[in-house]
């Protein structure tokens, strides 16, 4: 049989349905398309797809094994790299990782690496038949700052290697952006919970509600009796505009706004009692996965004109395309080129309008990207009465200022070297605690790398 240029579709919710609820939008492949997927792939020798992931799946190996329909076997393999699989398989940018090097590119569509990941993944979890791998049981503890997925792979590889490992997290909850930031219609609650699980079996214990740098500091973990620590305390601090007005009743950071609606289940209300006040006309302010998921979780509460403000093109917008198509299907109005000035209010301090100008590209920036120049005199007002501000992460300086001997860079990032390895001996930290706010998959090769090399580290002293 010839070669199929296009890959298989993935299953979704209409639209029309899904842009009022909160179930997942992409239903997975079903069996079958699975394997006519997995029979695309041309289990190349060099295997180029592999040198685009962070973590190194051996991704032919896994598909040979969905071919052989050895579906528990395939999870398994995807394991031996990342722990978190169908939390990857959902969320990754595989377009700009593993897929952008797969050399179907050339013949037509890559292979869908993270949809199969996805099946296979869900497959083991709906059999409940995840096997846990032996484990050797040493003496030595290692504390983890952070339950996202940089903090959860680092444990759980310092796990695998022996080591005494106990998870500190601030919130009531582990898991990270993945269950305070990425909506449930992108990535069910119930499968971060999961894959929480899987690194508590091999004997992770998560302690929660301890905020590193107020209830203790790096400093009393040593003291009590940790000989190395992660911190993967990730990028968790909002960025606003600082333009007039943006302290009006109805201005929302993200952060705040995803928050509420995911941790503390406003999405559920009146079931729970966590309502989130959202108006009629929503503008979200930014051009990235954040910002696209505001959206989409504005429309999900019921208002009826959502607009998502960026001030550079749609080519530019640095969120995933697919949920830039699945924004805009569900009726989020793109208002492109287009930069807020200012936050107007009423008389009793709620916000009534978000003043805009339109802008042109004009020549490219240091980022390569064509910079955004005002058109004079083009100001106008968008009707909004909540805004709701995605520009960007910083991470929450507390650490640092509270951990002696640890660099940050200007940015607030803490400074490592190529193995995680900060300033202070003993101190490690990875993902966007070391970065700025970056994707999954990078954090948990963060962690990887930093579990190697307290691994060596601790080996030797
Ligand atoms: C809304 C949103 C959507 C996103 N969508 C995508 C996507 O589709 N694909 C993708 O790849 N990436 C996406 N990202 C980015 C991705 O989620 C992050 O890059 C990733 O979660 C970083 O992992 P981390 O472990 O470094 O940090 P985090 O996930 O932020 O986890 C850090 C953890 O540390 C805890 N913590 C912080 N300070 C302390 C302290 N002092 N003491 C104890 N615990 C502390 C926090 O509570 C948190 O649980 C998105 C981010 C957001 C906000
Ligand atoms: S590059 Fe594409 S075709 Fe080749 S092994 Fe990887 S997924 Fe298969």
């Amino acid at each position: 049989m010839p070669l199929s240029k296009v890959r298989q579709p993935m299953p979704e919710q209409c639209p029309n349905e899904r842009r009022r609820n909160f179930s997942e939008v992409a239903t997975g492949y079903p069996a079958e398309t699975a394997l006519i997927e997995a029979n695309r792939c041309l289990q190349c020798k060099t295997a180029p797809c592999r040198t685009g992931c962070p973590v190194e799946v051996d991704i032919p190996a896994f598909i040979q094994l969905i071919r052989s329909e050895k579906y528990e076997q395939a999870a398994q393999k995807i394991k031996e790299k990342s722990s978190l699989p169908a939390v990857c398989g959902r969320v990754c940018p595989q377009e700009a990782q593993c897929e952008s090097h797969c050399v179907l590119n050339k013949k037509g569509a890559a292979v869908a690496i993270g949809r199969l990941e996805r099946f296979v993944a869900d497959y083991e979890r709906n059999q409940g038949t995840t096997k846990l791998p032996t484990i050797e049981a040493g003496n030595k503890k290692v504390a983890v700052v952070g339950a996202g997925p940089a903090g959860l792979t680092a444990a759980g590889d310092l796990a695998l290697a022996g080591y005494k490992v106990v998870i500190f997290e601030a919130l009531h909850k582990a898991g990270g952006v993945l269950v305070y930031g990425i909506p449930e219609f992108r990535l069910p609650k119930d499968i971060v919970a999961a894959e929480v699980e899987y690194v508590k079996k091999l004997g992770v214990e998560i302690i929660t509600n301890v905020v590193i740098g107020k209830t203790l500091t790096v400093e009393d973990l040593f003291a009590q009796g940790f000989e190395a620590v992660f911190i993967g305390s990730g990028a968790g601090a909002p960025q606003f505009m600082n333009i007039p007005g943006e302290n009006y009743n109805g201005v929302y950071s993200a952060n705040e706004f995803l928050t509420r609606v995911n941790l503390m289940k406003g999405y559920d209300f009146p079931n729970q009692h966590t309502p989130v006040w959202l108006g009629k006309n929503v503008a979200i302010v930014g051009g990235g996965n954040v910002a696209m998921d505001a959206a989409r979780t504005s429309m999900r509460l019921g208002a009826e004109h959502v607009w998502l403000v960026y001030r550079r093109s749609e080519e530019e917008m640095p969120a995933r395309r697919e949920e830039i198509e699945h924004a805009k299907e569900e009726g989020i109005e793109l208002a492109l080129l287009t930069n807020p000035l200012a936050v107007q209010g009423n008389d009793k301090g709620w916000v009534s309008g978000l003043e805009c100008v339109k802008m042109q590209l004009g020549e490219a920036d240091a980022s390569g990207r064509r910079r955004p120049v005002e058109v004079a005199g083009s100001n106008f007002v968008l009707p909004a009465d909540t805004v709701i501000i995605a520009i960007g992460n910083t991470p929450n300086p507390l650490i640092p200022q509270t951990t002696p001997g640890l660099v940050v860079t200007k940015k607030g990032t803490i400074t490592v070297d190529d193995n995680g390895l900060t300033t202070r001996e003993g101190v490690y930290a990875g993902g966007d605690i070391v970065t700025g706010a970056a994707t999954v998959i990078s954090a948990m090769g963060a962690g990887k790398r930093a579990a190697k090399a307290i691994n060596e580290y601790l080996a030797e002293k």
